[in-house]
């Protein structure tokens, strides 16, 4: 049945960037436009629906363990507790894993933990995810999900073979896995699809596991690599000639400047597969930076990271640290930025992330960072819809609204690229529909 939704649009479609209304039948939008040419669009006499709001394409956090969330809503969260306190409770238990129980989720547990962290996150106007690390059983979480018509979230899994582990002890290990079934990334449908693989380069900046090019302090140490050059390569080309995309997390300048070289050398695959470079926020070279964009690679990047660790960082690194997260400089650079949020570990409400992203605040100081590295809210939520989508394989058919995309969008309460910049965190989401199928809705009938 076709629909007309009649309120301002803000569409991040670069052609009609504003309309004022918007039809959408079935899964799909039909037509987008003044409200006239919306109207002339569809059959007379389709149901018209005024909203008091603004019509934003359904966000994509590119970067969000959600399997793992529902975990811990389901340990600390009590039956029907609302987003704020779940916002609450995951910043209040932030170092922790979140599973107390003796045994490992069960397979119901895994569904019930999704089904209750994507209805939390389609409250903040989220309507798909690229879950940045999923085990072989949150995997079977997913599927089961899927399988059961209960996975409202749109969802590209991205397989974490962890080297070093029993079941993977090396990169033979890894890439006999990956030989093992015949699917490779890209595999699925809107739902649920296989994303790159994903590899540890180095390890966490606050741990001083970053690995830099530059000494972290006199004693002359450059941080942890997780992998060696030539295994880094190994893996890398054999991912590019079988199908396989690779996300890598890569924190300090020198890890990221291996990951850029070796996907310079990998070829059409990391266009074609979605290579990503995860995180890349710590002193990546200006070359470096060049490289990556250049051979196609996304720079997913995570504003709350650096939300959490920019006071930690600046005691650390001193200076340093005054351009972490350059998100600026990997846009001018042309890199395809897709945000997401590491969450829900990290800060993941995508209001904070965006003000984050433009005022470059850090938690517990008044100073923020850099202003050399700020983008716009434009930028921002591009990052959140058309970069975001570019990195769930799905630039054909989300990330925007226009007619033939899916009908995933969000009602929410003004229009963030017209607000105050300290209004962003306030701006409240009314309504979440993915593919047509309304799964929020807070308007008062
Ligand atoms: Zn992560």
């Amino acid at each position: 049945m076709t629909r007309i939704h009649v309120a301002p649009v803000l569409t991040m479609d670069p052609n009609r960037p504003r309309a004022e209304a918007m039809a959408v039948a079935g899964d799909r939008v039909v037509a987008v436009g003044t409200a006239a040419e919306v109207r002339a669009a569809v059959p007379a006499g389709t149901p018209e629906e005024t909203h008091d709001g603004v019509i934003l394409p359904g966000l994509i956090d590119a970067h969000l363990h959600m399997q793992r969330g529902g975990l811990k809503a389901l340990t600390y969260l009590p039956d029907g507790a609302g987003l704020d306190e779940f916002i609450e409770t995951m910043d209040r238990t932030f170092h922790d894993e979140g599973w107390p129980r003796a045994q490992p989720p069960t397979l119901d547990e895994r569904v019930e933990a999704v089904g209750v962290a994507q209805s939390l996150f389609h409250q903040l106007g989220v309507t798909g995810i690229v879950d940045p690390a999923t085990t072989v059983d949150e995997m079977r979480g997913y599927q089961e999900t899927h399988r059961r018509g209960e996975l409202t979230m749109r969802t590209v899994a991205m397989p974490y073979l962890e080297l070093g582990s029993t079941a993977t002890p090396d990169v033979d290990a890894v890439i006999a896995h990956l030989e093992g079934t015949g699917v490779s990334t890209g595999f699925g449908d809107d739902e649920l699809r296989i994303g790159p693989i994903k590899v540890y380069a180095d390890g966490e900046a606050l741990k001083g596991q970053a690995l830099l090019e530059r000494p972290w302090d006199e004693s002359g140490y450059l941080g942890l690599q997780r992998i060696s050059d030539e295994d880094f390569a190994r893996l890398v080309r054999f991912c590019a000639e079988h199908g396989w995309g690779v996300g890598t997390h890569a924190v300090g300048g020198a890890a990221i400047a291996l990951v850029a070289r070796e996907y310079a050398a990998a070829g059409d695959a990391v266009a074609q597969r979605r290579f990503q470079i995860i995180h890349g926020y710590l002193e990546p070279a200006p070359e470096t930076i060049a490289i990556a964009a250049r051979a196609g690679a996304i720079a997913s990047l995570q504003p709350s990271i650096i939300w959490h660790n920019g006071a930690g960082l600046r005691a650390a690194l001193g200076e340093r640290a005054e351009h972490a997260n350059p998100v600026r400089s990997w846009l001018d650079a042309g890199a395809v930025v897709a945000f997401g949020s590491d969450g829900p570990f990290f800060a993941f409400d995508p209001r904070h992330l965006m003000w984050q992203a433009v005022t470059r605040r850090v938690r517990g100081e008044d100073r923020p960072l850099s202003l050399d590295e700020a983008i716009t809210v434009e930028e921002a939520l591009a990052a959140y819809t058309t970069g975001a989508a570019y990195a769930a394989f799905a630039e054909s058919t989300r990330g925007l609204l226009r007619a033939g995309r899916l009908a995933d969008w969000a009602l929410w309460s003004d229009d963030p690229t017209t607000v105050a910049t300290d209004e962003l965190r306030a701006l409240r989401v009314l309504r979440t529909d993915v593919g047509g199928r309304t799964v929020h809705d807070v308007t008062a009938r």
